[in-house]
């Protein structure tokens, strides 16, 4: 096939240890993508949703790896097991995730329909607009965020799954989830938070709990809400792998961390620190050391009834009403490499009131 036939993506991580350029064939245009809101997507990436895509070649990165028996990467590739049907693939380094590989079983045992994907945060192709390089066609596990989470706020028109698909659609139109509160043992409201593996866990207080606390200053508008932002930002974008890195800003004292063992710190500029689960490898969030806050990546944050589908949970939505404030400006807006998704976002806060519109 001539060069004119073909195209390059590269799939790269953060820190530059991970670069696999990959040739797409021009007819296989656009890739069908999607996203995931499941309970595993969003706590395994921190991502509020996960967006991916199947991209011809990843399967021949790695021909000796043995997706079972987790044998066959470098030391410089992670691989978790997120479900006996699921491996996670990131960089060891960094966190970036590179690969997921999902695959199902036929009733001798043997595996069949293998998918490999990867994320789209952590593809770039040169000159490629996003609307020519894929379309994003399904949400999936819409449900498992109570409420719609973050995709009620992509008002798109594609397919809405309850959960994946076989429990029917989910109506995102419908009102945001009602938060109820959360006491810790010690008797303080707080937002509970942690990884997949469970390797790392904490929980959020209120700013009002510690008023004179580091952060609480620059970063609650009031006493009972942290500020809150997406990032669209190439490093931020390239770093979590998906399209949409959102945070909540939180005082260092306001977070009481119940488990960091797994917790591993990559330092990716003089001063500012990424944090990630080494085992699970998800997202937990960044901190410049200058800074009293920290920015936690949403999805980390545990809702009522997680692991339920449905609106019986009390919905991320909702939750994040409760205790965020956001920015009227996205952060670095005009670096987002989805410009699409990046104001359909800003049209659905709109309406769910937690912005003010274009
Ligand atoms: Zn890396
Ligand atoms: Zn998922
Ligand atoms: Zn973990």
């Amino acid at each position: 096939m001539s060069n004119d036939d073909t195209t390059t993506f590269h799939l790269a991580c953060h820190c530059g240890t991970h670069h696999y350029p990959l040739s797409v064939p021009l007819s296989a245009l656009p890739l069908f993508a999607w996203t995931c809101s499941c309970t595993t997507c969003r706590h395994v990436t921190g991502a509020p949703f996960i967006t991916s895509t199947s991209v011809p070649g990843l399967s021949d990165l790695f021909p000796g790896f043995a997706p079972l028996d987790f044998k066959g990467l470098p030391e410089t590739l992670i691989v978790y097991g997120s479900s006996p049907h699921g491996r996670r693939i990131s960089c060891t380094k960094c966190g970036t995730p590179l690969i997921n590989v999902y695959w199902d079983w036929d009733d001798d045992g043997n595996a069949h329909w293998v998918e490999w994907s990867a994320p789209l945060g952590a593809l770039m192709v040169g000159d490629l607009t996003p609307d020519k390089m894929y379309n994003i066609g399904i949400h999936f596990w819409v449900g498992a965020t109570g409420d719609g989470g973050m995709i009620r706020w992509i008002p798109d028109g594609q397919v809405n799954w309850a959960t994946w698909p076989h429990m029917g659609i989910f109506d995102i139109s419908k009102e945001i989830g009602k938060p109820k509160p959360h006491l810790n043992g010690l008797g303080e409201d707080v937002l509970s938070c942690s990884c997949k593996c469970k390797g790392v866990k904490f929980e959020i207080l209120r700013p009002s709990a510690k008023p004179d606390g580091p952060g609480v200053k620059e970063m609650a508008p009031l006493p009972s809400k942290w500020h809150a932002n997406h990032c669209f930002c190439n490093d931020c974008r390239l770093w979590l792998g998906h399209l949409l890195p959102s945070a909540v800003s939180v005082g260092r004292e306001h977070i009481r961390w119940v488990d960091d063992a797994t917790l591993k710190v990559y330092q990716s500029s003089p001063g500012m620190k990424r944090m990630f689960c080494g085992n699970c490898a998800a997202k937990v969030g960044t901190s410049c050391d200058e800074n009293g806050w920290m920015d936690i990546s949403i999805g980390l944050i545990d809702i009522d009834g997680e692991e339920d589908d449905g609106r019986e949970n009390e919905g991320i939505a909702g939750l994040l009403k409760d205790w965020t404030e956001w920015s009227e400006e996205f952060s670095f807006g005009e670096e987002a490499s989805d410009t699409r998704l990046r104001d359909e976002v800003r049209t659905g806060m709109a309406r769910d009131g937690f912005m003010k519109g274009a």
